[in-house]
């Protein structure tokens, strides 16, 4: 099993996020579990913050898959199970997990890269999405063709198109139990000149407008997500020599209005180890979730403890000003 090495993430010359905040950032009772499933992903984009890929070995084990199990059955207070990776489809538990979130009621998203339909042994998803009910989030961080296949790999926005095909004829994007959600990523900024993730509204028409006359899709929400400094947009701006001047672009636009809809304070992010974090930046960053007394949190802990609301204070970094810039942004897209 290879587990990547914990790498440096201070950034000097930012304000600390809880000092600007003017008190740590707390958490709120759980009602989400963000569960990654592995790192295994059938592409390799370049902004993936987990930095997934095809070679990537990193999944669940049974023990692991039992605990998360033992979570959703056991706790109530769990409204939604959020499944990732990697791509989430092709790692193990990922069946299993769905089907007992939605024995439970819960809602269930799956954050999909959607070509992974295209790949062997993976052709009946669109069917058991919505066997399931299975709510769908879906990259396409550009509605043109160009955008996309740069940022994702060549021929990645045909097979996204197709893929949405697939669930339109299904009923996603107009059946209210079959939820379709895409998601805009800003390309990486290779100059100085950064610029706020755009306004979500107005690029989810815009969205709406160009793939409905051009390709005759439908889907539900736009989310606007923003790059955090972190995995690989984190290397590739230092790279160009622009870390420091992004990430004091991000704490100069923080937003005090976005910090009460902040992710991490109702979620849990889970990794394939059963290691807890408060979001799945920290997760990358290899920054678990804490105890009041500084113990890591675990599966373990939360079934031990008979709780999942036992971590009092959320782990910040200066990239959380990429959360709290502008209109803020989360997995949901932007906070305001
Ligand atoms: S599809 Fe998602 S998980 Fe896979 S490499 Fe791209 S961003 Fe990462
Ligand atoms: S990166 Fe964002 S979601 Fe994660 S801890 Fe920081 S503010 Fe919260």
């Amino acid at each position: 099993m290879v587990v990547s090495r914990p790498r440096p993430i201070a950034t000097p010359l930012v304000k600390a996020f809880d000092q600007t905040l003017g008190t740590p950032l707390t958490k709120t009772p759980i009602t989400t579990l963000q569960i990654n499933l592995g790192r295994r992903c059938n592409l390799s984009c370049s902004h993936c913050h987990v930095e997934a890929g095809p070679h990537r070995t990193e999944e669940l084990s049974d023990s692991v898959l039992e605990d998360l199990l033992r979570l959703i059955n056991d706790f109530p207070q769990v409204e939604t199970v959020d499944l990732t990776g990697g791509a989430p489809e092709m790692n193990y538990g990922f069946r299993p997990l769905v089907e007992a979130a939605r024995a439970k009621g819960k809602t269930v998203i799956v954050r999909s890269n959607l070509t992974i339909f295209f790949e062997p042994g993976f052709a009946d998803l669109p069917d058991y999405f919505a066997r399931h009910q299975v709510q769908v989030v879906a990259s396409l961080p550009c509605y043109l063709q160009d955008n996309v296949d740069k940022m994702r790999g060549q021929g990645v926005y045909q097979d996204s198109i197709r893929a949405i095909q697939l669930l339109n004829e299904r009923g996603y994007g107009q059946d209210p139990a079959l939820g379709l959600d895409l998601v805009y990523n800003p390309p990486i900024p290779a100059t100085d000149q950064f610029r706020l993730t755009p306004d979500q509204q107005g690029l989810e028409q815009d969205y709406k407008h160009y793939l409905a006359e051009q390709f005759g899709i439908r889907f539900n929400h736009l989310f606007t997500i923003t790059n955090l400094p972190i995995g690989r947009t984190r290397f590739q701006l230092e790279h160009r020599g622009l870390l420091l001047a992004y990430t004091q672009f991000l704490a100069a636009h923080h937003n005090p209005a976005t910090v009460a809809g902040l992710m991490c304070r109702n979620q849990l992010s889970i990794d394939y180890l059963g290691q807890i974090y408060d979001c799945d930046f920290n997760q990358m960053a290899e920054i678990p979730a804490q105890l009041p007394d500084g113990t890591p949190v675990t599966v373990s802990t939360l079934i031990a403890a008979g709780s999942l609301d036992v971590i009092d204070q959320v782990q910040t970094r200066s990239y959380c000003y990429g959360c709290t810039a502008g209109s803020g942004s989360s997995c949901g897209g932007a906070l305001l």
